[in-house]
């Protein structure tokens, strides 16, 4: 068949996800808090105020600002997205293309390499430790040896919950000639961000988006911090527009609700906890640390497919993992409400 794309896009494996009736949701890493009613009205004022037969301003300048206070970081160096998907896209696009090379730590999110393959970048993916631990020196060196463009870190890792330590981040950077993209879509659930190595490296940039902690998956805004130069340069790459009213009127307001928000985490961080030590009461489920919203287990007692099929038969929905290198006996578990967490492990008690 004659085809006008290019092969590389034929190739491509699809970024798909099934869709399965559900009545506890715990497989999309998503906050099972969900705004009050009266703060999606206040959203909802703000915005009958405005004109939307107009385009959006033509630099977001107030979120810009605000987004740039709540990190601590300089406002010429922000860019909002449409999710930070769009904005992975944008630096990809900006900096890969045929014979360059970018080094991926594996498993991780899956959108970085089909977005690097879709543009015929070399992929070198970099495996982590058996403990998936992430192989900082093997990271180093291939790197060096592929000459990459650009290196893709993602801490807490999805879907391991692994945290890279801030000196790990800067051996990398310091041993690496490459733009470094550090995807920090859970940091809120996270010790640390590292938006402060921003002021000591001019090739880093940092991800972060409100799908995850913000509890505002639907509304699609994402951020990246990095230098003010490289804003500059990838701003004339960017869409015009990106963001639209909606999005950026409730990002205004997700902010100023950055308590009740931090409140959700706060329950969040420990349910996790307490998940993490009734998963480890089991016999024979290996239960990794995580620094996310989200657990990975690992049991050779049943399939994850199995135990995925058991969950949905009870109405529960998690993530099977197990066609990732290295996770062939793993399942990745979202964080939900306490009641949500508790449903989970009795689902799990029968099942097993
Ligand atoms: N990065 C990682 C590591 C993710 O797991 C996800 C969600 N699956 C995203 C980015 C997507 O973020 P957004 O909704 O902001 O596009």
């Amino acid at each position: 068949m004659t085809t006008y794309l290019r092969p590389e896009i034929e190739s491509l494996a699809e970024y798909t996800l099934a869709q399965h009736p559900y009545r506890i949701k715990l497989n999309q890493n998503e906050n099972p808090f969900e705004l009050a009613g009266e703060i999606k009205e206040e959203i909802l004022a703000r915005l009958s105020d405005q004109k939307w037969s107009r385009y959006p301003p033509f630099v977001p300048e107030a979120q810009t600002k605000a987004l740039a206070r709540f990190i601590g970081w300089d406002y010429e160096g922000v860019l909002i997205g449409n999710g930070s998907n769009e904005l992975l896209q944008l630096i990809f696009m900006a900096v890969l293309e045929r014979g360059k090379a970018v080094v991926i730590s594996q498993p991780t999110f899956t959108l970085y390499a089909i977005l690097a393959r879709g543009l015929a970048a070399d992929v070198h993916n970099v495996l982590m430790r058996r403990d998936l631990s992430f192989d900082v020196n093997q990271i180093i060196a291939t790197a060096k040896e592929s000459r990459a463009s650009l290196i893709v870190l993602c801490s807490p890792n999805n879907p391991t919950g692994t945290f890279l330590s801030r000196s790990d981040l800067c051996r990398i950077l310091d041993g690496t000639d490459g733009l470094v993209v550090l995807d920090e879509a859970y940091v809120h659930f996270a010790p640390e961000s590292q938006i402060e190595l921003l002021k000591k490296y001019d090739k880093l940039v940092i991800l972060q988006t409100f799908s995850k902690a913000m509890g505002a998956a639907g509304l699609r805004v994402g951020y990246a911090a990095m230098p003010p130069p490289l804003a500059r340069n990838l701003n004339k790459l960017k869409l015009p527009y990106n963001v639209n009213i909606f999005s950026l009127t409730a990002l205004e307001v997700f902010l100023e609700r950055w308590t009740d928000i931090k409140s959700w985490i706060d329950v969040l961080k420990k349910e996790r906890s307490r998940l993490h030590a009734r998963l480890q009461e089991f016999k024979g489920i290996q239960v990794y640390p995580s620094a996310a919203n989200f657990l990975l287990m690992e049991t050779r007692r049943k399939l994850p497919s199995e135990i995925f099929k058991g969950l949905l038969e009870r109405g529960i929905l998690i993530r099977d993992v197990s066609s990732y290198p290295l996770l062939q006996h793993a399942m990745r578990v979202s964080i939900g409400t306490p009641p949500e967490n508790d449903a989970f492990i009795d689902a799990l008690k029968e099942i097993l």
